[in-house]
């Protein structure tokens, strides 16, 4: 199995290559060559698996000859071993035909770890088996800097440095990161804003001299590897709810667009599947686009489900590969086009297409507080923000006549405030994080200055970098 960039021009590589390469580089993404296929023997099969097992069997294909079969059912093993259900992503019903995926059972309490838990692993184990080691270097507003963090502590091949803007994350979220003392983990407080966050490791990225010297590295939304593992909690649960017999929907509170395009890439498998629903909160760029087929970026606003306040979604660029029938070249021109204009068109004709399977719903936050509440009045079930907004886009397009399932995209813990203005009261962490708040703390404060980053990371990896 090979991967193409949607941008046409790169190399295509083997698993293992872009796993570590992140963003190919002509810009684009990585995709496979051509889905491998589930028949619906699988389909069936999968659903008397548990859910490694059924993991296992799904990205078989996809990681092809990189990794031995035996280590990669030992690490899929031990990712989803962290998880605190037995089912690992449990369904919930809601409501008749109204179905919830409970992706915050992981140790982080966000979908993030079902594909960061694993590809921590698989860095870990390519890298060691190379004699290479990474520095992997992000910034977070939330949550995927503690899932990474969780996902490669004391993982001996990879150094990780996450910046977060001080003072300007929640209590709960800080120290989901800063209470990981492993010695691998360099949790960094920028005095700045998240964009300044960005700006410091975009440049940091920029610097080819630096970025070869330390060896850095990406786990972000765009590595092919995230997405291959977010597509087995979509075959999992249309298995347990009758696929390939039955057909069925599903609503995803959508900010980059990855989560959304793994249950896509499930369907392009063979999944049967009725239709994909999004979410938007006020950053509302999807919805609009699959409303009138424009897309058009606005300001982003700041709103209850931080994790979607986002204007331009990376991995829309999958999709439009193939809405532009896997023509690179195409791709790299709509693109330069968006990011000049502020938006772009992709044709009526496309835009249709994209809509019989795609519809898109946006509520705001008085919206996002009310669907918390009323779901918890009428099924005691306690939600968050996010997943607050798949609800409400279930309801709007859902068929009656499809099993339509929601998406519980993180635990309600980490949006306290919310919450409570919703239903009077703030719910409790999983005891897995009861004494999250009084776990000691080990954080650096540095500057808002990219030499003064440098010089930290330098400080840090000292040789080690090298090896
Ligand atoms: C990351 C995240 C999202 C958005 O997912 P995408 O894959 O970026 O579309 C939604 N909800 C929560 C809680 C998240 O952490």
């Amino acid at each position: 199995m090979k991967y193409r960039s949607t941008r046409g021009s790169a190399a295509p590589l083997a698993f293992d290559d872009v796993l570590l390469a992140g963003l190919a580089t002509d810009g684009g993404l990585y995709v496979p060559e051509t889905w491998p296929r589930l028949t619906r023997r699988d389909i069936q099969a999968i659903g008397g698996l548990g859910y490694a097992d059924a993991a296992v069997r799904i990205m078989r294909p996809f990681v092809g000859r990189s990794i031995a079969g035996a280590d990669l059912s030992r690490l899929v093993h031990e990712a989803y071993a962290t998880f605190d259900h037995p089912a690992v992503a449990p369904l919930k019903q809601l409501d008749a035909g109204l179905w919830l995926l409970e992706l915050h059972r992981g140790p982080t309490l966000s979908f993030k770890d079902y594909a960061l838990q694993l590809v921590g692993r698989l860095f870990d184990h390519i890298l060691r088996k190379r004699g290479q080691r990474v520095t992997v270097v992000g910034a977070t507003s939330g949550d995927t800097g503690s899932a990474a963090i969780e996902a490669c502590r004391d993982r001996s091949a990879i150094e990780v440095f996450i910046l977060h803007p001080r003072g300007r994350v929640s209590d709960v979220q800080r120290r989901q990161m800063t209470t990981v003392t492993s010695a691998n983990i360099h949790n960094i407080a920028i005095e700045g804003t998240f964009d300044d966050c960005q700006d410091l490791v975009k440049a940091l990225f920029n610097d080819a001299a630096f970025r070869k010297q330390a060896r850095l590295a990406a786990v972000n939304s765009i590595n092919w590897a995230r997405i291959m593992a977010q597509t087995v909690y979509y075959i999992v649960a249309a298995a347990a709810l009758g696929a390939p017999d039955r057909k069925v929907s599903f609503a995803v509170p959508t900010g980059n667009f990855g989560n959304v395009y793994a249950a896509y890439a499930a369907r392009a498998m063979g999944l049967p599947l009725s239709r994909l629903i999004i979410g938007s909160n006020r950053n509302d760029i999807l919805t609009r686009f699959f409303t009138t087929g424009a897309m058009e970026m606005r300001p982003v606003e700041a709103t209850l489900s931080p994790a979607m306040d986002i204007q331009v979604s990376s991995n829309f660029e999958r999709l439009l590969f193939d809405a532009y029938g896997r023509e690179g070249r195409r791709i790299a021109d709509v693109m330069t086009e968006f990011r000049a204009e502020g938006r772009v068109s992709f044709g009526t004709a496309r835009w249709r297409s994209l809509t019989r399977l795609f519809a898109a719903h946006a509520i705001d936050d008085v919206t996002t507080v009310n669907v918390i509440r009323e779901v918890h009045d009428a099924t005691g079930e306690i939600i968050d923000p996010h997943t607050a907004i798949g609800i409400a886009a279930a309801r709007a397009h859902r068929d009656p006549a499809v099993p339509t399932v929601a998406i519980a995209t993180a635990h309600p813990a980490k949006f306290p405030e919310a919450v409570e203005t919703a239903i009077g009261r703030k719910p409790a962490l999983p005891a897995k994080l009861a004494d999250l708040m009084t776990r000691p703390e080990r954080v650096s404060v540095l500057p808002n200055n990219v030499d003064a980053l440098k010089d930290f990371v330098a400080g840090r990896i000292g040789g080690k970098a090298a090896a």
